[in-house]
This record gives C-alpha cells, sequence and structure tokens, in this order.
C-alpha cells in the first residue's frame, strides 16, 4: 500500500452531524458510483487525477506521531471524533488501513475522547476488547439496500451487506453502540425495494441515519422523488419511535413543498410507488 505523510490530522468539520474528524487514507478502495462525494472533492481540487487512482489508497504513515502533537492543543475542544468523512477507517482488503484505525481509535479514547465509526467494511473483533476501546465509542455501518447485485453496482469493492451487518450485530451484542447510516438512499427508478425490510434487518441498532441520494440525475427523473423522500422519512420516524431509537434525518431529505398526500398511509403506498415508477420509467 503507498504512504504519504501529513502536517495536519484532526481538524473540525462542518458536516451536518460531525464534530472533529480523522481522515487517515487518502482515497478508498471501495470505489462507490452513487457517486462518492468525497471522490468528487478530491478530483475537483485536484487531489486525485482519475477513479483508478481513488480506488488505490495511500496511508498516512504519520497519523499516530501528528495526534500525539495534536492532542495536547485539542482534546479540551473535542466532543467526539470519527472516522472518517473521506475515506472508510474498515476499508475491505486493506489490514493496514484497519490497524491504523484500530490504533487512532485506541490513541483517542485512552485520551478520554469518544469516537464514532462509519464503514461499508467489516468491523474487526479487536473492537470487543474493552480494556482497549471505550464502551462509548458507537460503530455504525452504511446500508441501503439489501441486494448484492445492486451493491456491486454501486460500491462494487465494498463488503458483502450480509457480513457488514453481522459485524456490527456482534459488536452489539457485546453491549456496544451502534447505528445504521442509510444513506445515500435511491429512488425506486434505481433500485424498487422495501425500505421496511432493511430497518427490520437492523432495528437493534441505537441509531438510524436517513437520507436521500445527491449528485444523481437518475432521482429528478423519478417525477416523484420529493413526495417519495418525505414518505421514507416518514417510515423512517416512525419505525424508530415505535422502538425507542434514535434517529436523524438529514437536512434536504424531507421537503416542504412537495404534497405530502401520502402521510399515514404508510401499509398501502409503497406499492402505489412502484407503480409510478414504471410509469416513470416508461
Ligand atoms: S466507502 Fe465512502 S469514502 Fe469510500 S468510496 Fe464509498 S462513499 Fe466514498
Amino acid at each position: 500500500m503507498d504512504r504519504i505523510t501529513r502536517k495536519t490530522l484532526l481538524y473540525k468539520t462542518g458536516v451536518e452531524y460531525g464534530d472533529y474528524t480523522i481522515n487517515h487514507v487518502e482515497g478508498c478502495a471501495h470505489g462507490c458510483k452513487f457517486p462518492c462525494y468525497a471522490y468528487m472533492l478530491a478530483k475537483r481540487f485536484g487531489r486525485i487525477k482519475s477513479y483508478e487512482e481513488w480506488i488505490k489508497p495511500k496511508l498516512v504513515s504519520n497519523s499516530l506521531e501528528i495526534l500525539d502533537k495534536e492532542l495536547p492543543k485539542l482534546k479540551d475542544k473535542i466532543n467526539f471524533v470519527h472516522l472518517s468523512f473521506t475515506t472508510d477507517p474498515f476499508m475491505v482488503g486493506y489490514p493496514e488501513v484497519t490497524n491504523l484505525s484500530l490504533e487512532i481509535i485506541k490513541k483517542l479514547n485512552s485520551n478520554g475522547i469518544k469516537v464514532t465509526t462509519l464503514t461499508k467494511g467489516i468491523y474487526p473483533d479487536e473492537l470487543l476488547d474493552k480494556n482497549s476501546y471505550s464502551e462509548y465509542n458507537e460503530y455504525g455501518i452504511t446500508l441501503v439496500s439489501l441486494d448484492e447485485n445492486f451493491k456491486k453496482e454501486y460500491e462494487p469493492y465494498s463488503s458483502d451487506y450480509k457480513d457488514r451487518i453481522a459485524s456490527l450485530k456482534k459488536l452489539h451484542n457485546a453491549g456496544l453502540k451502534t447505528w445504521v447510516s442509510i444513506e445515500p438512499y435511491p429512488t425506486p427508478n434505481i433500485i424498487n425495494q422495501d425500505l421496511r425490510v432493511i430497518l427490520n434487518e437492523v432495528a437493534f441498532v441505537d441509531k438510524i441515519v436517513f437520507g436521500r441520494l445527491n449528485y444523481n440525475k437518475k432521482v429528478r427523473e423519478y417525477l416523484w422523488y420529493k413526495e417519495f423522500y418525505n414518505y421514507c422519512s416518514d417510515v423512517v420516524i416512525r419505525f424508530c419511535e415505535q422502538r425507542n431509537i434514535l434517529y436523524h434525518i438529514k437536512d434536504g431529505t424531507i421537503t416542504d413543498d412537495a404534497p405530502y398526500i401520502l402521510k399515514g398511509y404508510q401499509n398501502d403506498t409503497q406499492d402505489l410507488f412502484f407503480k409510478h415508477t414504471q410509469r416513470a420509467v416508461k
């Protein structure tokens, strides 16, 4: 695996549910094609030239040394650190990334700082060691479908969905806090699926984040996309409220200017959406 060095690592993020974050890898082997916002930004700012370069990640080899310098100055300002917004901390096929992520989490925890993580990979069993890793950490997976064919097309090199869910459930069963990011959730003209089936698969988590798909022209080609996202948000909220699960609906997912004719009729409306989709596609 290629390596680079950086001068700084910890920074305050403007991302909606973030505080401080660390991106200790440049690029991401999962190669998502939703598209990946981190890839788009890296390309726009000239940090990488192509998709091929993006999916050959480079490790920031001096990450731990930088943390040793930054933590004494920053630790009183930090509520929590998120790994990561522009790469995946448990990238499939890159044990070097997993090992460095574990070392970083350990170091942050030993400084009294909580860590939240999000992955499309597999959580390692090391995290079950409560002597090395804080019980206050929150471990998340991204999950927008259960269809492995969809996964092959949109997140081709990430872990299989069932393995991803199983590794998260293992952490949950050990009493650790878990969450799921159902984002970027696709419209029915991209994949026809029932959100409630996905929710049932992850009903064990402590928190669910739901958000629409952005930067993909297929979303707007679906005429009822605003109503669809309002409907899905309602499904998520009701699902969570019935089960005492925390939830966060990301900005821009619920829109006021779409008629919300479907509210209160969730049991019947999924079929209605599928019929609309078929008409829209024709
Ligand atoms: S896992 Fe995240 S960072 Fe990696 S390619 Fe997919 S969306 Fe981008």
